[in-house]
């Protein structure tokens, strides 16, 4: 067994895995490395491959061209519905004749990414798993088993991949956290974790963006009640109401959608890439509050719909996006006087969000802060969770899965190396079975 980290090993993003059995190769993730798209939003709108290699922003799946494996690719395999998970799907996919396997919400907002990028018709079929259950892959020679096993993200229907190989199964585990409160969708199975356990993992990739942050990740239920406290006991009578946060995050859209309920005013969902989640959602029957929210994303739309709450503000909860300060998102366009909405002095705009910490977005929302501020507008900031485990869960599940081999993924060294030191604490030795790699490295297990 020989598992290339092709992208998402040396940075956050782009992340991709290769993993050759003889005859068959699977890719595991395919995504988008966002920091450079963000600085090319601001020139030009169209992407294309060559384009994306350039600035890096796509995971060098191309090493596997000279290495003779590009025509042994038996299927993509997406983990979940976020950008640097499946974002380079519509660019990338064309170069392997196989299928695309995910659970149907990561596939529905893959459809529409698809639309969006108009020039990329893929002839790839695209099949959907129900999360905890499984389907074969032909190969070459054999099939393998694929389980889909549920856990909690902060996006739905995120699963942990496990591969059924002769050698003994590899589990890709990029993007979870242990939440038993998850506000939507099912909890994490521990069941057929502790069954996976039991056949054999003979690799573990495994999420360790925050392995160095000393905690147990909290449940969505508490960024819940953190929302809760700022929008039902703070004082908002009269006042404009501004919501931003990650629009993939269904439960999240859920929790603030109940809230803007209870505070009697209409909830307004305002920007694209919320109608994408949400409608992805929605098109799977996995949005339960489609029908207290309206949804606005075009510019017509959006330009009438927010010069009416302008006048209205007092009845309104708005959903938007620009939670990271992004060119072009809805709170950059209203406090660049670009849409018919002003701000007032003592108007909430709440961040149920964190900063993602690159240079670009801390830059992009200190901009985007101060002019708030130089409005009067009350700022809430950071009512937000993570979706990634910390050490504490990473050492529950290592104990849980008690792999032969630990491969730390989703970041850079500076973020994934207290991974290897965890390991070392419980019994394992770097390099020979926990193995922090580089981008377009390879490792081979015997
Ligand atoms: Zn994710």
């Amino acid at each position: 067994m020989k598992i290339y980290g092709i992208g998402g090993f040396s940075e956050v993003g782009k992340n991709m895995t290769a993993v050759e059995l003889k005859d068959d190769v699977f890719l595991f993730d395919c995504g988008l490395f966002l920091p450079p798209i963000v600085e090319l939003e601001e020139s030009e709108n169209v992407y294309t491959e060559k384009r994306l290699r350039a600035i890096g922003a796509v995971p060098s799946d191309d090493m596997l061209d000279g290495l003779g494996l590009r025509n042994k690719v038996r299927a993509i395999i997406p983990s979940h519905a976020h950008l640097d998970h499946i974002g380079a799907i519509p660019f990338l996919a064309h170069r392997y004749n196989c299928p695309i396997i995910g659970t149907p919400f990561t596939i529905e907002v893959l459809k529409t990414l698809l639309h969006d990028e108009k020039m990329h018709h893929l002839d790839n079929k695209l099949k959907t798993i129900q999360p905890n259950s499984f389907c074969y892959i032909q190969g070459k020679n054999k099939k393998y088993k694929l389980d889909f096993i549920n856990i909690t993200h902060s996006t739905l229907q995120t699963s942990m991949l496990a591969l059924h190989t002769d050698e003994g199964v590899v589990l890709y585990a990029n993007d979870f956290k242990f939440d038993n409160n998850p506000i939507l969708g099912q909890k994490p199975n521990y069941e057929k974790l502790r069954e996976i356990a039991k056949e054999g993992v003979k690799v573990l990739i495994v999420d360790s963006l925050y392995s160095g942050d000393e905690r147990k990740t909290a449940s969505e239920k508490v960024a819940r009640t953190l929302l809760e406290d700022v929008l039902l006991t703070t004082d908002n009578k009269n006042v404009g109401l501004f919501v931003t946060t990650f629009s993939s995050h269904i439960a999240r859209l859920k929790s603030i959608t109940d809230f803007g309920k209870q505070l009697n005013r209409k909830v307004v969902f305002v920007g694209r890439s919320l109608n994408r989640y949400v409608g992805a959602a929605s098109g799977i029957d996995l949005c339960p509050f489609r029908k207290e929210i309206e949804l606005v994303a075009y510019r017509k739309q959006v330009e009438k719909k927010l010069r009416h709450i302008n006048s209205q503000r007092a009845e309104h909860l708005v959903v938007c996006t620009g939670h990271q300060g992004e060119p072009g998102s809805i709170l950059d366009r209203l406090i660049k006087n670009k849409l018919p909405f002003q701000f007032r002095e003592r108007d909430h705009v709440i961040f149920s969000s964190s900063v993602i910490p690159t240079k670009i977005n801390i830059e992009n929302r200190e901009k985007l802060d101060s002019k708030l501020k130089k409005r009067g507008v009350r700022l809430f900031t950071n009512l937000h969770v993570s979706g990634h485990a910390g050490r504490e869960d990473l050492r529950d599940f290592i104990n849980l899965i008690n792999p032969e081999h630990i491969m730390p993924a989703h970041g850079s060294h500076d973020k994934t190396a207290p991974m290897v030191e965890l390991a070392e604490e419980l019994g394992y030795k770097d390099k020979k079975n926990v193995h922090l790699i580089h981008d377009k490295q390879k490792l081979e297990f015997k």
